[in-house]
């Protein structure tokens, strides 16, 4: 039977691996609605290919050349974070959120609140907002499946299993281009080089947090908040290879793992077809050929962004919606050229400093602490520039 899809941020990584898997079993999806944030033409190539009902732009200067670019198609085209909202709560099969940053949490939030299956790529919105999105999933019977590929690994290895009998969940980390870098090096490191991962093809923002390891602070978060065992059972082990996609360790000592290539296609196609299984093209794990699993401890020192990520969610309160509002503005600094590879988290940490601890209770709650620690962050830019 055919099944109905929206992607939230079509025009991505996330987005282009899922729209492939949807290319490949053209009999098993219809595409319902596509958006991006821009992008017109890239846009509305892709509803045309799929021939989508809907395209929206959320940005609505670029809403007249995505009509420009559906011209005599039956595809409707809108804009404004209004329509993507409007998109988000479209009743398909399964919507998937991939939209990057805190933009994506209002149209995150109306999914959940139609109550339907959502593909949760987008980490920064359960960052920013886990209770308040949590308590909304409970309220709205929502299924929320985890697409990040650790998150997905562990929900794979939990799969029938309780919580309770868990004692570990074991997060894999690649350890970025610069694992084997030390201080001096790290100082002087290019965009260039934080943009070549050397496992993953991702977005720019999601690559240079993985250079940081941000993006494991940022995952040890979205553990915390998919799956409750306790921030002391939470651990980090950077393994370079990313085949092993994170484990989890049971009370009597036995200890599940997920492998995989290192291909979003991988945890994308476990969650479009949840519960089920669907077939990918994608090329076997030879592991005969890739010879070495290696595991090793993260280094703080160096990178202190797992540090200031766990901190900041045990501070809770206003802490974690700064902390990745901060580092929103901090990443597109340095991809701007403003700031160097080091002042990333150091803008994170400063931005933290003035965290309040009541915590957010609304999502408008969380956009106001999101645009004042924007604020802050830049301030915070300023002393630092390059320039
Ligand atoms: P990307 O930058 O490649 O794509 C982002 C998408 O979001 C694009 O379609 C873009 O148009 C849209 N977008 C950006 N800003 C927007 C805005 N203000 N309003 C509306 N739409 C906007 O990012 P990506 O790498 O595909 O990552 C998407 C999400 O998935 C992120 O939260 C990331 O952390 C997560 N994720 C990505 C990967 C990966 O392999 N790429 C892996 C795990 C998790
Ligand atoms: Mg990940």
């Amino acid at each position: 039977m055919t099944r109905s899809i929206t992607i939230l941020g079509a025009t991505g990584s996330i987005g282009a691996s899922t729209l492939d898997l949807v290319r490949s079993n053209p009999d098993l999806w219809r595409v319902e609605a596509v958006t991006a944030n821009c992008s017109a033409g890239d846009l509305a190539r892709l509803a045309r290919e799929f021939d989508a009902k809907l395209a929206v732009v959320g940005d609505e200067a670029c809403l007249g050349d995505l009509k420009a670019a559906l011209a005599g198609t039956a595809i409707e085209a809108a804009g404004g974070s209004q329509a993507l909202c409007d998109a988000a709560r479209i009743p398909v099969d399964v919507t998937v959120a991939a939209i990057v940053g805190c933009a994506g949490l209002e149209p995150v939030m109306a999914a959940v609140e139609r109550g339907g299956t959502i593909a949760l790529a987008n980490k920064e919105a359960l960052v920013s907002s886990g209770e308040i999105l949590k308590s909304a999933v409970e309220r709205s019977g929502a299924t929320l499946l985890p697409t990040d590929s650790e998150h997905n690994a562990i929900f794979q290895c939990l799969a029938g299993d309780s919580i309770e009998n868990v004692r570990r969940i074991i997060l894999t980390a690649s350890g970025g281009p610069f694992r084997t870098f030390g201080a001096e090096q790290l100082k002087t490191v290019t965009r260039e080089q934080a943009l070549k991962h050397p496992n993953w093809d991702m977005g720019a923002k999601i690559t240079i947090d993985s250079a940081t390891m941000m993006n494991k602070g940022l995952e040890f978060i979205e553990a915390h908040h998919l799956f409750p065992v306790g921030l002391d059972r939470i651990e980090i082990v950077v393994h370079p290879q990313s085949i092993v996609h994170s484990m989890v360790e049971y009370r009597d000592r036995s200890t599940l793992a997920q492998l995989g290539p290192s291909d979003m296609r991988v945890p994308i196609a476990s969650c479009l077809a949840w519960p089920e299984r669907m077939e990918t093209d994608l090329k076997p794990l030879n592991l005969a050929e890739i010879g070495q699993l290696t595991f090793e401890p993260t280094n703080e020192d160096l990178f202190p962004a797992t540090r200031i990520c766990r901190e900041a969610i045990e501070a809770g309160g206003s802490a974690p919606a700064i902390l990745n509002a901060a580092n929103e503005i901090a990443v597109a600094a340095f991809l701007n050229g403003q700031i160097g590879f080091m002042d990333i988290t150091a803008v994170v940490e400063s931005t933290l400093s003035t965290y309040a601890a009541k915590a957010p209770g609304t999502l408008d709650d969380v956009l106001h602490i999101d645009a004042q620690a924007r604020m802050r962050a830049k301030q915070s830019l300023e002393s630092r520039a390059l320039v």
